[in-house]
């Protein structure tokens, strides 16, 4: 199969092919008609997430399945199918309470610690594809629907871990990139005030179709000020930080009001210092919120098929033409998400 490589840390996609994969005992064998590429893998192929080589990466795909091995009863050939991004066990006390990012007995992630979806085939246990939802148009919309299980799906989870309610004011730190836009969007669906927070003043054009209300550009003047006029002093409900350095969670957390929450997703995921006496005083939460269940993705995936939100993908190339995407998602000029297409 065709496949883009990676042999190190920081070195270029070589393109190589590779054994078709074959399916073993539990496992299933994909097609991959389009694969994400995001932010989170452009970690790992600049070394800053660190894998074993030489690696296959990503993970957002979007394939059909081809093969099935001994004891896969949940998964047929030509079935539609994403993958969850965790290599979770199933059965544990957190992925039976729908935790799976939280099962302490996962083997790593997909594209990441096993072979993903930058090639022509992609293998995986059976039990991390997830079957798409029959009016869900991915024949003509595959790269859209390949991201719908971080883009959409992880943001529908902040909705309901920070419990984010209609009429709520919701700040979103990094609103211009991959996942930010979506939480905008996804905070609009749900019916709150929004407001975009980001350094990169382009994007705010960006920020308002997907339904920012308001936008602040971080790059002048204090962001916990600029939020607190914008809600008469008040303070907002909800910060979401995408980026999550000491500046912005500081900068978060002074910015809320009373019975305030600051979601805190991956980025730096620096070390930072609350207000605690603000934090007792205004009941105020502070939240991690780790990717999404299986459930989530369903959840994202039947939202999408209904048409109530759809991703935004501005950026579609073939597979060999990798390593200029990520030069684009490393440089931040990707506008919503990109994608490749495989097959
Ligand atoms: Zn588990």
């Amino acid at each position: 199969m065709r496949a883009m490589l990676l042999r190190g840390p920081n070195t270029p996609f070589e393109k190589v092919t590779l054994p078709d994969p074959a399916p073993g005992a539990g496992e299933a064998v994909a097609r991959v008609i389009t694969c994400g590429a995001g932010l989170t893998i452009q970690h790992v192929k600049a070394g800053r997430r660190k894998t074993t080589f030489p690696r296959v990466i990503g993970h957002e795909i979007t394939g059909e399945i081809v093969a099935t091995g001994p004891g896969v009863l949940s998964l047929r050939e030509g079935d539609p199918v994403t993958a969850h991004f965790y290599l979770f066990c199933g059965h544990c006390r957190y992925c039976v309470a729908q935790l799976e990012p939280l099962c302490p007995n996962g083997r790593g992630n997909v594209g990441i610690e096993c072979d993903g979806g930058y090639a022509e085939y992609i293998k995986l246990p059976a039990h991390i594809f997830i079957k798409l939802p029959e009016d869900l148009d991915y024949k003509n919309h595959p790269a859209e629907v390949g991201v719908i299980t971080d883009a959409l799906a992880t943001p529908l989870k902040v909705l309901r871990r920070a419990e984010i309610k209609p009429g709520e004011t919701v700040a979103v730190i990094g609103a211009g990139g991959g996942l930010g836009i979506h939480q905008l969007m996804m905070a609009k669906w749900a019916h709150a005030r929004v407001i975009a927070v980001d350094t990169a003043s382009s994007k705010f054009e960006a920020c308002r179709k997907a339904g920012a209300d308001e936008t602040v550009d971080a790059s002048h003047g204090d962001v916990a000020v600029a939020l607190r006029e914008l809600t008469r002093g008040q303070g907002v409900d909800v910060v979401v930080d995408y980026v999550c350095t000491a500046a912005t969670l500081e900068a978060g957390a002074r910015a809320l009001g009373r019975c305030g929450r600051l979601v805190i997703l991956g980025g730096a995921a620096k070390p930072f210092q609350a207000p605690a006496l603000d934090m007792l005083t205004n009941e105020q939460a502070i939240l991690g919120s780790r990717y999404v269940s299986r459930s989530e993705i369903m959840q994202a995936l039947d939202l999408a098929a209904r048409g109530e939100v759809w991703p935004l993908v501005t950026v579609l190339r073939p597979l060999e033409e990798a390593e200029a995407v990520h030069d684009l998602v490393e440089r931040g000029a990707v506008t919503g998400r990109a994608a490749l297409r495989v097959g």
